[in-house]
């Protein structure tokens, strides 16, 4: 035995295997500081204001033609779909989760795997669109996930046995977790999903050490929220006001709004954001009213949970444009001012710029090619300005019957989806996946019933070019404007990272890890994966050189979802692995 500083003893074997893994416990300022410690990344979005934006610059626009895989790990098993991750660094190892909430632990330079943890699934779960994880996080000695039966879990960094388990909510009523986690001042935060389901979003925190309940914040007005303290909850505020205000009779109870994807988390407002998907049911006609929270942003306070502002994309939704999409924090250089902005492209095809002080809205403009359920915003609110006959008829019109359909563009799948666009800090523009693409989308009747779908809707997805869905987009929140763009012939439905070397990087369907000049949007590199890349690309350095890594796993919710969409991608085959390159150290310019 031997003692440490702080006068713990600790078993031989212990500090051998602290050792031999050399990772470090993962601290509260370590997460803070992520986007300025290029030696690792330990939050989800490379810096929890999720801009993606990494200050490397080894790899750049000249050499990163020479970028070569390191090595590959595959997650094994027959589980092989749907690879949506972001892994994680720290001290050279590599923690990462995969599909079927399942997470491992690999050495970072040889890919050799420490520890793999399955969460053992029950038979009843019910994803919505895939079996998907988005990633863990990490703190202190732990690496913290969400599991498709709404549970989070705790593991040991180091041996991956796990140390607390906390059920979030019942996935018998359709309830999961695909985000990562969010880790602020020693609390988890998650979200949930579950919208089609019917079910009540909220965001809750939970205390990281111990898995205590801290606090939870319902995201459908009406249902109250609640500060955990000494055992006893203590009632802290009705969100939105009275039950019923912006929801007809009942229908708040099984109001949707589910917190899907995640937030991210501002240190200088001190401020949560977390967005919200559809209201429950899609039949817009069965609840009139702005439906609040649903298809929203809200600025919620890291301690106790409260509201601070919100932010609605889509009042009344009736196309299932969930309000999800990342809100990412970056300083707004106009008028000889700095605003504390925050942009969200949102799955409605309208891009975002809020005051994210006060959720003031400072402009928005399409991303998308086109929009037909809306004119445009409104310039002082950013209300849309809906399109007459926009909406799909009311069946309560056609004697109950399936009511009028319509053709919306975006389709329900959105202008853009969960995968995370990037912000540079150099260019100053917005990198975002998005994808091109109608439905036919008509309402129906439909009542809830706990478990099944609840959704009083059906739907077809075009595309709506011939050559191509997936656009990679450079906008520009002073303009509005698209600086440049790259079509490609599948949906992109991965994330982008971009960096001070002038690079953008993402996935495609068709396999490939591309990287893109982040002023030109000229192609400069691309490498196939094996399998369609649906994750999120990470860098970092480890001994002096640049590493970028990505996970492969076609899947995802355009297989199941797409309609005709699903046609265009029927021979792409699954998968499951990380991939790890790095530039050759004789590549890097001298400087
Ligand atoms: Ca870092
Ligand atoms: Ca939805």
């Amino acid at each position: 035995m031997r003692t440490n500083k702080f006068g713990i003893r600790i078993a031989a074997s212990a500090l051998a295997l602290a050792v031999s893994y050399g990772a470090q416990a993962v601290t509260d300022e370590d997460i803070m500081n992520d986007a300025n410690t290029p030696e690792d990344v330990v939050s989800y979005g490379m810096g929890t204001q999720g801009q993606r934006f990494s200050s490397l610059e080894d790899l750049n626009t000249d050499n990163v033609k020479f970028l070569q895989p390191a090595w590959a790990f595959s997650f094994g098993s027959e589980k092989m779909r749907g690879q949506e991750t972001q892994p994680m660094v720290k001290d050279g190892v590599m923690y990462v989760s995969a599909s079927y909430s399942r997470v491992y632990a690999i050495d970072a330079k040889t890919g050799e795997e420490l520890w793999q943890y399955d969460a053992r699934l029950p038979d009843g779960i019910m994803p919505c669109c895939d079996v998907v994880n988005r990633g863990v996080a990490l703190y202190d000695d732990k690496v913290i996930f969400g599991t498709l039966d709404a549970k989070l879990v705790a593991l040991n960094k180091d041996t991956g046995k796990p140390m607390w388990i906390k059920k979030v909510a019942d996935y018998q009523a359709g309830y999961a977790i695909t985000a990562a986690p969010l880790v602020v001042k020693g609390k988890i935060i998650t979200g949930v999903s579950g919208g089609e389901f019917g079910i009540v979003g909220k965001v809750e925190a939970y205390d990281a050490n111990t898995g205590e309940k801290v606090w939870t914040r319902p995201t459908v007005e009406g249902h109250m929220g609640y500060v955990y303290k000494d055992g006893k909850a203590i009632e802290n505020g009705i969100s939105g006001g009275k039950a019923g205000v912006t929801w007809p009779g009942d229908m708040w109870k099984n109001g949707g709004a589910a917190t899907w994807l995640g937030g991210t988390y501002d240190p200088e407002t001190d401020s949560l954001f977390f967005g919200t998907g559809n209201p429950a049911p899609w039949n817009s006609h069965l609840r009139p009213g702005d439906n609040l929270f649903s298809s929203s942003r809200l600025a919620i306070d890291p301690d106790d949970g409260s509201i601070k502002w919100h932010f609605q994309t889509t009042p009344h939704d009736g196309w299932d444009y969930d309000g999800v999409n990342e809100l990412v924090s970056f300083d707004l250089k106009e008028g000889g001012k700095t605003i504390k902005a925050a942009a969200t492209a949102d799955r409605n095809g309208f891009m975002y710029v809020l005051n994210r002080e006060n959720g003031d809205f400072i402009r928005g403009f399409p991303f998308v090619d086109k929009i037909t359920w809306a004119k445009g915003l409104d310039p002082k609110t950013g209300r849309p300005i809906y399109t007459e006959g926009g909406r799909p008829g009311n069946p309560a019109d056609m004697e109950g019957k399936k009511g009028k359909t319509v053709v919306a563009q975006p389709a329900f799948l959105g202008g853009k989806n969960w995968m995370p666009m990037a912000y540079s800090q150099e260019t100053e523009l917005f990198y975002v996946p998005s994808n091109e693409w109608s439905m036919d989308i008509w309402n129906e009747n439909v009542s809830y019933k706990k478990g099944a779908a609840f959704l009083g809707a059906g739907f077809t997805i075009k595309p709506a070019n011939d050559d191509y869905i997936g656009v990679l987009r450079a906008m520009d929140p002073k303009t509005g404007k698209e600086v440049w763009r790259y079509e490609n012939t599948a949906p992109l439905w991965g994330g982008v990272m971009t960096t001070a070397g002038n690079l953008v990087f993402t996935g495609t369907p068709e396999g490939y890890l591309k990287a893109f000049d982040a002023k030109t949007g000229e192609e400069l590199y691309r490498f196939n994966t094996g399998s369609g890349v649906v994750g999120t690309p990470i860098t970092w350095t480890m001994d002096g050189e640049q590493y970028v890594s990505v996970a492969s796993g076609w899947g995802g919710a355009v297989p199941l979802w797409g309609g005709e969409v699903a046609k265009v991608v029927k021979d792409f085959n699954q998968g499951g692995s990380i991939w790890t390159f790095k530039l050759p150290k004789d590549r890097v310019a001298s400087k």
